[in-house]
């Protein structure tokens, strides 16, 4: 929004035409003279919305055909059933990297299912850097992993080669960098960090995954069903799905993945920079585990605290307080967050320390 400087954690900065296209069709979709939220999702209009939607996910992540994309309500946080339910065989084994809260919410759902491996973890660290050097059992049926760390502000900018499926939980960093996407099995993201507006959740997986778990399954908990209903099996999240749409379009508008991961290492390197040259601040994960998306900080003065929050309101930045269960900082910079953004923020910081440093 106009003056300010939107750095919360999701729901999420999304592009300033983004939002103003996406209140247009609210107000009349197409020039049908109806609002996006009173068309039937099998409307023409809708269909098309969602049949584009799918294909310029695939489009964007450069994967073919043998890969289909679902938009599903329930949050990233149903995925945690959803992926055991479908791809963890009766009797057999899973395995999951557990890098911080929404892993451990994803194991949590898949004990219910299955025996659980977990194959590295960084608990005993307050989850400050991602665990390297785990081995991937052959025999497990797939590898679960979370690309971001939302809360602790850790980030994989490696993927491992796996002998087994493996499915990422990439809800705060999809559409984030280019990666080879084929490395993937499944992908799943909530849309509400860096896609679009709370509701939806993307889902791109390979279909020769499915149907091997000998496993009866409730009809809205199953990826077979919801694929041959072209995600329309129910009603889907229909305003969700537009705004994700139009936030593809800018993407691919602009340059896609390799435009806008210029801009987010740029965004990611001033912030990090200042976190580690002023004195009176200091990161809170291992360098080279990083976020891009999620920069997380400590005052080294905690007096300062209140001065600090005063001005960095004063100036127009919103949404920094840490998650409630680290403290301290997080400045989120998701895809629409802007250099000027970081800008503004490493402004009061320096300003801070001229003062009290
Ligand atoms: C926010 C988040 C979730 C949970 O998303 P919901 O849509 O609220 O269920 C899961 N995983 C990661 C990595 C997240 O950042």
């Amino acid at each position: 929004m106009k003056g300010k400087h939107n750095f919360s954690a999701g729901p999420a900065i999304l592009p300033a035409e983004v939002i103003q296209e996406a209140a247009a069709g609210v107000l009349n979709i197409n020039n049908t003279g109806l609002s996006i939220l009173e068309v039937s999702h099998r409307d023409k209009d809708f269909m098309a919305i969602m049949e584009e939607a799918r294909s310029l996910v695939l489009e964007l992540m450069g994967l073919g055909s043998e890969y289909k994309v679902l938009f599903l309500g329930g949050g990233a946080s149903l995925q945690f059933a959803m992926v055991p339910s479908n791809l963890l065989v009766t009797g057999g084994t899973a395995a999951y990297l557990d890098t911080g809260v929404w892993a451990h919410k994803a194991i949590k759902e898949a004990k219910m299912v299955g025996n659980i491996n977990i194959v590295g973890s960084s608990e005993k660290e307050k989850y400050n850097h991602i665990p390297k050097n785990f081995t991937i059992p052959t025999d497990a049926n797939y590898l679960h992993i979370t690309s971001n760390n939302t809360i602790y502000g850790t980030q994989m900018h490696h993927f491992p080669d796996s002998p087994i499926p493996v499915v990422c939980d990439m809800s705060s960093d999809i559409f984030s960098r280019k990666m080879d996407f084929n490395k993937f099995d499944l992908i799943y993201a909530g849309a509400q960090k860096n896609m679009g507006a709370a509701g939806a959740t993307m889902v791109v997986v390979k279909e020769s995954i499915l149907g091997k778990t000998g496993r009866k399954m409730f009809s809205m908990l199953d990826y077979q069903v919801h694929i041959k209903g072209e995600s329309m099996y129910n009603t889907p999240p229909v305003f969700s799905v537009y705004v994700c749409l139009l936030t593809m379009k800018w993407l691919k508008k602009n340059g896609g993945l390799a435009w806008i991961e210029e801009i987010n290492r740029k965004k990611a390197e001033a912030m990090y920079a200042e976190i580690d040259r002023n004195s009176l601040f200091t990161g809170t994960v291992v360098k080279e585990d990083r976020s891009w998306m999620n920069a997380t900080f400590l005052l080294t003065k905690p007096e300062l605290e209140e001065t600090f929050n005063k001005m960095w309101k004063e100036a127009g930045i919103v949404g920094i307080k840490g998650h409630r269960d680290v403290g301290g900082y997080r400045a989120s910079m998701y895809n629409a967050l802007t250099i000027e953004d970081v800008n503004a923020l490493v402004g009061v910081m320096k300003e801070l320390e001229k003062k009290n440093g």
